[in-house]
């Protein structure tokens, strides 16, 4: 396909350069797997409707003349119809359903020079399943907290790895990546992409120095691999605060920042949340 430019579209441009600080994203209806679902539920008018996805609160938020929920649909959600469940004070239940399309994640083969990483140690084992709980216990966190979809970029730099991808680590098949990797050097500051309280911080096996953030609603997001951490568990987070330093602790290949984001318990592409990247 050819794209013609004319003016328009130039100045467009120049406008969309200048102002990218200021573009902020209200996710699209993203219905695949991994991606978020965007469902209209009733109007603005309304009280705050409480939603259901799979018998999981799923975050509501008011945008424009609607409440919206914004669902998070796991990797391993199966394309077809799909329902979002929703109530107000009378307790009655009503319902929404949207279908969720295929969509195929590449593969990416990584090389892990400490091979303990790829096939952990019986006593790295015994650490790692330590670990799973506690980060089972971190994305289960829920608060009734309004939030915000006006996310910004916690790192400037290069995507050096997209969300989804199926993995392979000295060619030993892992599981899918569950965000979005951001190269930059040791020591860059990481910024906060919402307003926050601090969940859970600390060193785990693969995620290396790991600082989750609890956004409300169960909107959570993830920072992992980090070089130092700046903040502690129960401090109140505001967007843009400098919650630690990229760094290349745990499982990794060089220095970069690991992201991921959670609604209702599933992580989905933070791509679809986030402003667009004034670099690339
Ligand atoms: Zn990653």
């Amino acid at each position: 396909m050819k794209i013609k430019f004319n003016i328009k579209h130039i100045l467009l441009a120049l406008i969309l350069f200048t102002g990218m600080n200021n573009i902020y994203a209200f996710p699209a209806h993203q219905p695949v797997p991994g991606g978020t679902a965007v469902v209209e539920l009733s109007s603005a008018d309304t009280p705050q409707p409480v939603a259901f996805f799979k018998n999981q609160r799923v975050a509501v938020h008011k945008h424009d003349d609607a409440w919206y929920a914004l669902i998070g649909l796991s990797l391993n959600t199966k394309p077809g119809e799909q329902t979002v469940r929703y109530q107000f004070d009378d307790k009655q239940f009503y319902q929404h359903t949207f279908t969720v399309k295929k969509k195929t994640y590449e593969s990416q083969y990584l090389t892990v020079k400490n091979k303990r990483k790829v096939n952990p140690s019986e006593k790295d084992m015994k650490r790692i399943l330590k670990e799973k709980e506690i980060k089972a216990a971190a994305k289960n966190t829920w608060t009734e907290q309004a939030i915000s979809t006006e996310f910004i970029r916690p790192v400037e730099g290069r995507i050096s790895s997209v969300f989804g991808l199926r993995r392979f680590f000295n060619n030993q098949a892992r599981r899918p990546h569950s965000g979005l990797d951001i190269a930059a050097p040791e020591g860059t500051p990481i910024k906060a992409i919402s307003d926050g309280k601090v969940i859970q911080t600390g060193d785990f096996f693969f995620s290396g120095n790991m600082v989750y953030l609890d956004h409300g609603q169960g909107v959570i997001s993830l920072y992992a691999h980090m070089h130092k951490i700046h903040v502690k568990p129960g401090q109140l987070i505001r967007q843009g605060e400098i919650i630690g330093e990229v760094g290349e602790t745990g499982r990794v290949t060089g220095p970069h920042l690991h992201l991921s984001l959670l609604l209702n318990r599933s992580a989905v592409d933070p791509e679809h949340w986030l402003p667009e990247t004034k670099t690339q």
